[in-house]
Formats: structure tokens, C-alpha cells, sequence
């Protein structure tokens, strides 16, 4: 007879909690803005992936409210047997012309969009090879895909080659994160893109941190590296993030689109996200395409960060983008830091392992276009004593 379910379960909290890298949540009683209220207390937030300021904008919210007053709220169903919407299809259509691709197919959220997308297109007798800072759905999905998976050392394009060179895999899809989301790095992709065409292997893309973000008109990772449908054949984005709203899409050939529909699960066993919520990110889309500001506000505020964090001598990573991490390297340390840092009106989140490598905990900070200089300068201000005291060596607890 096996195990109570919770005498099973409870040894292997109290294992998780002694390494420190138990998760706990914070409720937010606020919209996702710079300042948010946890329990009664007001922060000043560096922790949300709302890199444009779009989660609470009028606009957006207004397209919703509308929206469900036409549309209702459920879908009522999946997207193929009822539930498509005539807002999902326009969506659909302007994702594609955003993107310079053919046609898009949205998805209710990343996950199931990568782990549809990964699983339709390789299988048993192929082969898949991933970036090893990858985010865990992409690598969930290449193991579940019966596909052959391997995980090349990050950015080193030697180093997949040399793969690829070993492999008698039928199909070959290389996929990586155009920006990597613990890291804030951008993917070497015209170099990805120039290899997976040498090695006749289709190359996927999760831009889920570079949508919105990066490219002059915030199409992203392609927009920005000037890669065409051919150059990279999947691309995909999220929705959550800097169009902040929810959902995810993959865009590329009409082939490629057909083919999902008919062969990717998660598209098709699940109910379509409620048609409100595509509208609203269509109103998001049409912010990202005109107010240029957010994106040169944002990028204003990461040079203002980087150079005031060198100036304080913290040490950054190799990254442009609104993902700025600390590595502090020991999840107890990292821990206390972070609260620290909240005892200060701080709000940065400390993510450990699983999360990133063994050794590698870190305060992810982030920003958004709705931060202003001042509140950077609040940030640099509030870090510079808490580093300095912590690196010092003062005991913690
Ligand atoms: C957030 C994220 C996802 C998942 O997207 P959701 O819409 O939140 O499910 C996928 N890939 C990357 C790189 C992400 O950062």
C-alpha cells in the first residue's frame, strides 16, 4: 500500500526549504504597475514583465470592457470546434502583418504554445537541439516531444555544430530564446540562423522577451536582427509580457500555420482564451506600433541603470535588454538580500534553482517604461547600501 499522499509529500518541502529554494507568492492588491501594494505596503517594483507599461493602460482595459460586453466573457469553446472568435481571427491577422510573416496562430499561453509547436513538428527519429539556458517550456516540450534532445552550451555555435555534425536525426529543429529570461542576453541569430541553413535545420525562436521590445517598430528578435520568415521559419511570441495582456501565437508559413492546427495538441484540446482578451491586445498592439516612446523611455532607463550599477562597481550581465540581473550566486544570500531590499520598499524577486543553473541565484531586476529616472536612481540608491553592507559580510538571520 503506498504512502499517505501528504507524509509522501511533506519530507520533500521541508528538503526544498532547507536548501532555500522554496517558492512562496505574493498577492498583489494592485494592478501590475511600478508601484504595487502587497499585504497593505506599497513598493516600488522591479519585477514584472511588463516591460512597456501596457498591463494597466486605459486603452487596453477599454478594449476589453467593450469587447465582453459584445462578446461576453468564455469562449465557450476550443478554437476548433467553436470557439474562434472573429476578434482572435483580426488578432491573428495583425500578429502576421506585425511580424513580416504569413499568417500567426494564437495560442492561450506560451507554454502550450511551445510545447504545441515543438511536439507537432519532431518526433521519435528526430532531432531537437536547445540552447541550455532555454526557458523550462521549451525544454519540457523538446523532452516530451520523443524527439532525440540535446542541450548545446549557451550561445556557442561551435559547440552545436558539432552536434549537428554527429547526428543522423530525419528532421532537425534548433530552438532557442531570442532573449533569454533570466539572463536579459540576445541569441546570436543571424549566426543561428546562417548555421540551421548550412545544416538543412529548421530554426524556432521564443521571442517571449523580445516581442514588443526590441526592433524599431517592436516586432522583436527578427525585427531587430532583420531575419526573414525564410531565415527563421517559427517564430514565436508571447503576450503576457510586453504586450501585457496574456496569450502566446506562433507565426510563420501558411504551411507551418495549417500544420499546427491540425497536429499541435495544445492548440486543439483546449478552450480558446476568452475573445475580450484578444481584443484588448489587439488595442496593446496598435500602443506598441505608434507610441514609440515607451521603447526609447526604456531603453533610457537601462543605459541610466547599467552605468550608475558600474558606477557602484555591481556587476552586469552582457545585456541590453529590460531583464538587468544581479547574480549573487548563493540562494540564502540572494534570499536575504531580496528582503532586505523589500524592507526598503524594494520589490525585486530572488529566482534560484531550477530556475537558473546551481550557484547562479540572482535578483532578476526589470524594468518598465512606466518607471521614471527617479525611481532608478531610488533603486540605485536602495542597492548600493544593501550590496554593500551584505558583500561586506554581515551575517544574515
Ligand atoms: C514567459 C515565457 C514563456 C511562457 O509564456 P506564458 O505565456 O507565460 O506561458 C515562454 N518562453 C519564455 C522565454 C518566457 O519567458
Amino acid at each position: 500500500m503506498s504512502a499517505h499522499l501528504d507524509q509522501t509529500l511533506a519530507p520533500l518541502l521541508a528538503e526544498r526549504r532547507a536548501a532555500h529554494l522554496y517558492r512562496t507568492r505574493k498577492t498583489l492588491q494592485s494592478p501590475q504597475t511600478p508601484e504595487v501594494i502587497v499585504d497593505g505596503k506599497k513598493y516600488l517594483a522591479f519585477c514584472s514583465n511588463d516591460y512597456l507599461g501596457l498591463a494597466n493602460h486605459p486603452e487596453v482595459i477599454n478594449a476589453l470592457a467593450e469587447s465582453a460586453k459584445q462578446f461576453g466573457v468564455g469562449s465557450g469553446a476550443s478554437h476548433l470546434v467553436a470557439g474562434h472568435s472573429s476578434e482572435h481571427h483580426a488578432l491573428e491577422e495583425e500578429l502576421a502583418a506585425f511580424t513580416g510573416r504569413d499568417r500567426a496562430l494564437l495560442f492561450s499561453t506560451g507554454y502550450m504554445a511551445n510545447m504545441g509547436a515543438i511536439t507537432a513538428l519532431v518526433g521519435q527519429g528526430d532531432a531537437v537541439f536547445e540552447d541550455r539556458l532555454n526557458h523550462a517550456s521549451l525544454l519540457d516540450a523538446g523532452l516530451l516531444s520523443g524527439a532525440r534532445f540535446q542541450r548545446f552550451l549557451h550561445n556557442d555555435l561551435n559547440n552545436l555544430q558539432a552536434r549537428l555534425d554527429k547526428t543522423e536525426a530525419g528532421r532537425k529543429l534548433i530552438v532557442v530564446d531570442g532573449v533569454f529570461s533570466m539572463d536579459g542576453d540576445c541569441a546570436p541569430l543571424p549566426e543561428l540562423a546562417a548555421l540551421a541553413q548550412k545544416n538543412d535545420a529548421w530554426l524556432m525562436v521564443d521571442d517571449a522577451h523580445g516581442f514588443g521590445c526590441l526592433g524599431k517598430n517592436g516586432s522583436g528578435s527578427a525585427e531587430h536582427f532583420g531575419l526573414t520568415q525564410n531565415q527563421l521559419p517559427i517564430l514565436m511570441g508571447t503576450l503576457g509580457k510586453a504586450a501585457g495582456s496574456f496569450g502566446a501565437f506562433i507565426a510563420g508559413s501558411e504551411t507551418l500555420i495549417e500544420s499546427l492546427i491540425q497536429f499541435a495538441r495544445p492548440y486543439i484540446y483546449t478552450t480558446a482564451m476568452p475573445p475580450a482578451v484578444a481584443a484588448a491586445t489587439r488595442a496593446s498592439l496598435r500602443l506598441i506600433q505608434t507610441e514609440h516612446w515607451r521603447r526609447e523611455h526604456l531603453n533610457q532607463l537601462i543605459a541610466h541603470f547599467r552605468r550608475g550599477a558600474f558606477a557602484m562597481g555591481l556587476q552586469l550581465m552582457d545585456s541590453f535588454s529590460p531583464i538587468q540581473p544581479i547574480v549573487i550566486g548563493d540562494e540564502a544570500k540572494t534570499l536575504a538580500i531580496a528582503e532586505q531590499l523589500a524592507e526598503r520598499g524594494i520589490l525585486i524577486v530572488a529566482i534560484r534553482p531550477p530556475t537558473v543553473p546551481v550557484g547562479g541565484s540572482r535578483l532578476r531586476i526589470t524594468f518598465s517604461a512606466q518607471h521614471t529616472f527617479a525611481q532608478v536612481d531610488q533603486l540605485l540608491g536602495v542597492l548600493g547600501d544593501v550590496m554593500s553592507r551584505e558583500m561586506s559580510d554581515v551575517p544574515h538571520d
